[in-house]
């Protein structure tokens, strides 16, 4: 981003499959916020409970504080004299999360978030769709497929289970290519 809304606020959006960076780079443009000097707040949904309950933790351990919400709309009660806030593995977020995200923004404040595109089906996550349209800037990052190499836009799960959600991760799934992704059989 070379020119950034002056009096205004946005919504960032950061998304991509699964070992793509999506939290990393979420951690990385708050913390460029904080050493501006911006208040900053970081939000996860309830839901989302590995590795620390009070911090959002990238896969290469980089980890932030962040408050826990079990809906988007107490989102809104933490953002008085905001100036950046921040929401991880936003695909988990109940229908009003789109609304919540441009009340912020129309409230001046710079809304970055993070979450899945797509499932393990290869299918649209929660209202990430909805963000995605919404969103002023864009970015969707690629993994590496573990098969050959090529970048990926896929979360393979490895195991056979046909429920949305399964926290835990790193060893049910893995990043795929187009090529490389097998859709589930028993779903
Ligand atoms: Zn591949």
């Amino acid at each position: 981003m070379t020119l950034s809304p002056k009096n205004s606020g946005w919504i960032e959006v950061i998304t991509g499959s699964m070992f793509s960076g999506k939290t990393e780079e979420l951690i990385r443009r708050m913390r460029r916020a904080e050493i501006a000097k911006m208040n900053t707040v970081l939000f996860k949904p309830f839901i989302d409970n590995r590795y620390s309950s009070k911090h959002v933790v990238s896969h290469n351990k980089s980890k932030l504080e962040s408050i826990m919400v079990k809906t988007s709309n107490e989102i809104i009660k933490y953002s008085n004299e905001m100036d950046v806030i921040g929401i991880d593995e936003a695909q988990f977020f109940d229908n009003q999360i789109v609304d919540v995200c441009k009340r912020l923004a129309d409230k001046k404040i710079r809304v970055i978030v993070a979450g899945l595109d797509t499932d393990y089906r290869g299918k649209p996550f929660g209202f990430m769709p909805q963000l995605m349209c919404e969103s002023d800037y864009l970015d969707k990052l690629r993994a590496i497929c573990v098969i050959c190499g090529n970048p990926a836009s896929y979360t393979q799960r490895t195991i056979s289970n046909s429920k949305q959600v399964l926290i835990g991760e790193t060893d049910m799934y893995e990043a795929r290519c187009r090529n490389c992704f097998e859709l589930p059989v028993n779903d």
